[in-house]
């Protein structure tokens, strides 16, 4: 998911991440004979893109077969929560996979997807006055997740007989995964561009995205401003509009920028006001990033339909899951069997990821992580502080546990470093050969650890941070 494009022929010894072990050599060569590694230029490998061996996992740190750790700052593509390998999620995996390892789940149900299902249910955003959400719809990963809920929206007014309401709305810069019909609610253009033509037509409304305040402009006039083209989004389209998508509070793929919660709560109005459905994609922000449970939350405002993925599962196990309303699922019942939600995977519900899910929401409230985070966040915070007025930092945002650092060639937003820099790529190198995985999204580079991250931790990251900028910087 990370943008590293035109890679220049930079060429740095794969010795200087694993100081040459020859196993490690030996790895790497099997790796490459077989395997096509996603989101990856595959000819960076190895020499401009190292490619590390993992043996095994530990707390925040991933572990080389040559025994060299690394520092897990970026939470496995944003899946891990409480650190590799937690026994108490793996015990529960193997208890689960020793009784019942998979059933259909069409015409068949077991406890872990009930008992999950009542749990997400009980801990989603509530809004007074909106009746709460009432089902669980399962799905086996982010982008499979994103494609129920639109395919649900679109279906509800089909059943309708509501037939011109078929336009989603997105906003600029957001992402919703890499799927064909992910993709067509997606705007980066590095993963959208070569698909295009086989892209669904999708509106595209400007992000709320703080980073593009104008001059004097709060976060939340920028909000306001975003909410009101919204707005005329929508007049210029009666009637047509069956959802909008958003990712609440942070466009995480799109380079971390992060908006108002003012904005949420125009756009539930909005959807309301114009009979759209409001779909929230929390598979990157959900289960205590943000600082609460999730970012929807903040808005003091519910969605009609809910994505979840990613930290569902602690960082184990593919898993999603799409959250609607009592409303949203009555729509399809009836005699035919067209009008009812066909959608379905092999590994829907799939009891290994449930059981694994719900050994993450026990560790929630066995460990008071909400409240952990917040001191953790806190830290993050002062530790980001001293980034700002760094000679190459044009921003520094936080929002809970996610901070951004965005480098620019002095500072000043309006000179972003040409892309053939690779200011991002170097620095991810720098940092990895420090031993900190820090993959960067473009030139923005951002901490977003697992919770069990520690002070030593913590200083190590700063500290890695603050020399890969340099490093990075310094050869732009
Ligand atoms: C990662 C992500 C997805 C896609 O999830 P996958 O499991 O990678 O398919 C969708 N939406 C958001 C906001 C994401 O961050």
């Amino acid at each position: 998911m990370q943008s590293m494009e035109h890679v220049p022929r930079m060429v740095a010894e794969p010795a200087t991440i694993d100081g040459g072990n020859p196993e490690a050599a030996r790895w790497r060569e099997r790796d490459l004979a077989v395997l096509w590694h996603p989101c990856t230029q595959m000819r960076e490998h190895p020499h401009a893109l190292p490619l590390v061996p993992i043996a095994r996992g530990e707390g925040a740190w991933l572990v080389g077969h040559d025994g060299r750790r690394y520092l897990d700052a970026v939470g496995s593509w944003w899946t891990n929560l409480f650190g590799h390998a937690e026994p108490r999620i793996a015990a529960a995996i193997a208890k689960q996979a020793g009784t019942l390892e998979q059933v259909l789940l069409a015409g068949f149900g077991h406890e872990p997807a009930i008992e999950l299902a009542e749990k997400l249910l009980a801990i989603a955003p509530k809004q007074a006055g909106r009746e709460p959400p009432a089902k669980v719809f399962y799905a086996d990963n982010g982008s499979a997740g994103v494609e129920v809920a639109l395919k649900m929206a679109f279906h509800f007014f089909r059943n309708l007989g509501e037939e011109r309401r078929s336009k989603f709305v997105a906003l600029e810069n957001g992402y919703h995964g890499e799927t064909i019909g992910a993709l067509s609610v997606g705007d980066i253009p590095l993963y959208r561009r070569t698909y295009a033509p086989l892209l669904a037509e999708a509106l595209f409304a400007p992000s709320p995205d703080a980073y593009a305040a104008r001059g004097g402009e709060s976060a939340e006039q920028c909000a306001g401003r975003a909410a009101d083209a919204l707005a005329a989004l929508f007049d210029r389209h009666p009637g047509e509009i069956c959802a909008l998508i958003v990712e609440p509070l942070v466009q995480c793929a799109g380079g971390m920028r992060m908006h108002h919660p003012a904005y949420l709560r125009r756009a539930r109005q909005l959807c309301d006001a114009n009979g759209a459905f409001l779909i929230a994609d929390e598979i990157a922000t959900g289960f205590g990033r943000t600082g609460t449970m999730f970012a929807f939350e903040q808005a003091g405002a519910m969605p009609d339909l809910m994505c979840v993925s990613k930290g569902l599962t602690g960082g184990f196990l593919p898993l999603a899951a799409v959250l609607a309303t009592q409303q949203v699922y009555d729509a399809f019942l009836d005699d035919s069997r067209e009008r009812a939600f066909l959608h379905s995977h092999s590994y829907t519900g799939n009891p290994l990821a449930c059981a694994a899910a719900l050994a993450s929401l026990r560790i929630f409230e066995s460990d008071g992580i909400l409240e952990r985070n917040r001191a953790t966040a806190a830290k993050m915070a002062r530790l980001a502080d001293a980034f700002r007025g760094h000679p190459h930092v044009a921003d520094v945002r936080q929002t809970g546990m996610i901070v951004a650092f965005e480098l620019t060639r002095d500072g000043n937003r309006a000179t972003p470093f040409p892309a053939e820099a690779r200011v991002g790529l170097r620095a991810y190198r720098a940092a990895l050969a420090r031993g900190v995985v820090l993959r960067p999204l473009g030139d923005v580079l951002y901490w977003m650890p697992p919770y069990c991250i520690d002070d030593a931790q913590l200083a190590l990251l700063a500290e890695t941070t603050r020399a890969a900028i340099d490093e990075a910087t310094a050869c732009a």
